[in-house]
This record gives structure tokens, C-alpha cells and sequence, in this order.
């Protein structure tokens, strides 16, 4: 018995997708011309997909999970549950106008064109501000549309803002912050879920360990009061002595949000020889 899971073919999405189950120790090339691949060493097999396709395919049984935008996700509507959020394909969907045209509220775009390719969320945003505007549903290359007279505004996916700056446009309004989830059908089977189960226990180990760093350091022994204070560790910090007399050496787990912050507090209480080293695993 296999767990079906579908990710992107190809696209911004397929990379990190690919990487997550390679993180989790399920080996699988990239598509190349591939629609679907058994992993040799993992009971799933992986279905490449356009990512528009893998909500209907969940719903439907067609895979049993897939990895999806939530942009995608929500604009499609369909029955899936959502698992997990995964952390990356981060972007928002925005509403952008011309560089230099006034915009006081969403109420400027009463009676106003707006070129999209999420024409459910961008009339859900709208209905919820009462405006009423008219919506151009176009597939791609939606940031060009007011440039040759298509429309007076845009709703797309922005993640850095570049496209929409060459493009002259400026962004306005953000409709739904995004990043890719993982999401599953219904009503799987047992068997499956159990095969799932697995494989959320590898994700929660991966996605600790991208959050943690392992920071190994040594100090004097009259400063490792003040380092233990700022080290949280999984337990505690692991203390060694160092063949120096009265230096220890100091092991233990940071979190990556707090790590600049730390390492110079770190070095102020007389850390040296500060050592942070990437986590593969984190079992907690
Ligand atoms: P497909 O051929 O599979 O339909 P696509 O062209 O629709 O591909 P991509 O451009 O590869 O899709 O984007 C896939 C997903 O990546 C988006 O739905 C979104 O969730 C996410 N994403 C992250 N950043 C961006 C961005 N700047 N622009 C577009 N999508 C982004
Ligand atoms: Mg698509």
C-alpha cells in the first residue's frame, strides 16, 4: 500500500517540494518527463502535477496528499483538509495599480477593471469591502494587463515586488498571505493515515531542525552562569572541560530566530571560538 502524494511538476513550488521529502529521508528524483515515480525507499509514490490540478486531485482520491499554494488552495474551494503549513512558497496576493494613480481605499476601484487569475478571492475581497468592480480573469502574465489598456488595476502573487515595479505598478492592498500547506483527503484509508502519521513525524523532525542551530563555544568557568542564562538547549546545555585549566567548552541548540541576537550577547559574556553548525535532525 503506497501514499499518493502529489507536488508540482514544475515550477516555484517543485524544488522545495522534492527537497522536503529528501530531507525526510524518502528518496525521489525530479520528474524529468515523469508523471509519477515510486520512492525506493519510503512507501509513497509521487504524482508531478500542475499545482492548479492537486486540490481536485485530493479531493477526488486521485493522490491521498499533496503540496499545495494556499493561494491555489482557497481560490479552488475544494474539500481537502489541510495538514500542515510547510513553510515555504511564501508570497501574498495583492491588489496593485499604476505607479502615480491616487488610491485613497478599496473604494477607488469601485466600477473599475482589475486583471486576475484569482477571480474567487479577488471577488470574495471585494464583496467583503462592498465594492463592486469588474474582473478580467486572465491566466498569466496578468502584471502587463494595465500597461496595454486591459485593466485599470491588478490582483497577483507578489513575493519580492520586482515584477510589479518594472512593471510600473505599485501594490495597494494585500488579499491573502500564502505558503505552500500540505493536504490531504477526506477520507483516507487506515493504512494510509498510518503511512502519513510517518510522514508528518519526519516533516515535524526536518522542520525543527531548519529552526535550530547546534552552537558549540568555549568560555572561562566564571562566565558560564551568564552563558547558561542565554542558552535555552533541548535540555540544558552540555558542559565539558576544556585541557585548558578553568575553560569549558559549551554545547547546545539555538533557535534561528533568536541566533544574532544571542551570539553577540554570547561574546559579550566571554564566549569564544563560537562554533554553529547546521541541524540534519531534530527528534523532540
Ligand atoms: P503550474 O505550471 O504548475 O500551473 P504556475 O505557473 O501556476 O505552475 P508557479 O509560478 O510555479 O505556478 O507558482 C507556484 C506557486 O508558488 C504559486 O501558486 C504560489 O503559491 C507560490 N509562489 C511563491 N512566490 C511566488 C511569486 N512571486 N509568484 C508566483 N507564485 C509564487
Ligand atoms: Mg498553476
Amino acid at each position: 500500500m503506497n501514499l499518493r502524494i502529489a507536488i508540482q511538476k514544475s515550477g516555484r513550488l517543485s524544488e522545495d517540494s522534492l527537497r522536503l521529502l529528501n530531507d525526510c529521508g524518502i528518496s525521489v528524483k525530479s520528474a524529468g518527463s515523469k508523471l509519477r515515480t515510486q520512492a525506493e525507499n519510503f512507501p509513497v509514490e509521487v504524482y508531478f502535477l500542475r499545482d492548479d490540478d492537486i486540490p481536485q486531485y485530493v479531493q477526488d482520491g486521485v493522490a491521498d496528499i499533496g503540496v499545495v499554494g494556499e493561494n491555489v488552495l482557497y481560490e479552488k474551494c475544494k474539500n481537502v483538509e489541510v495538514v500542515k503549513p510547510l513553510g515555504f512558497g511564501k508570497c501574498r496576493l495583492a491588489l496593485a495599480v499604476p505607479r502615480g494613480v491616487e488610491y485613497g481605499s478599496v473604494a477607488s476601484l469601485e466600477g473599475r477593471r482589475i486583471a486576475t487569475s484569482y477571480p474567487f478571492l479577488l471577488e470574495s475581497f471585494l464583496r467583503q469591502h462592498r465594492v463592486e468592480a469588474e474582473i478580467h480573469e486572465i491566466s498569466g502574465s496578468v502584471e502587463i494587463a494595465p500597461g496595454i489598456g486591459l485593466a485599470d488595476a491588478v490582483c497577483d502573487l507578489v513575493s519580492s515586488g520586482s515584477t510589479l515595479f518594472m512593471n510600473g505598478l505599485q501594490e495597494v492592498e494585500t488579499i491573502l498571505e500564502s505558503q505552500a500547506v500540505l493536504v490531504k483527503n477526506t477520507e483516507l484509508e487506515n493504512s494510509k493515515e498510518i503511512i502519513l502519521r510517518k510522514l508528518l513525524f519526519r516533516i515535524d523532525s526536518v522542520q525543527a531542525a531548519r529552526r535550530n542551530k547546534y552552537i558549540l563555544l568555549n568560555a572561562p568557568n566564571d562566565a558560564l552562569d551568564e552563558i547558561f542564562a542565554l542558552l535555552p538547549g533541548m535540555k540544558s546545555p552540555t558542559v565539558l572541560p576544556l585541557a585548558e585549566e578553568g575553560w569549558s567548552s559549551v554545547h547546545s541548540v539555538l533557535p534561528e530566530e533568536e541566533f544574532w541576537e544571542k551570539i553577540e550577547a554570547l561574546k559579550y559574556a566571554g564566549a569564544q571560538g563560537i562554533l554553529v553548525v547546521p541541524i540534519e535532525k531534530m527528534i523532540q
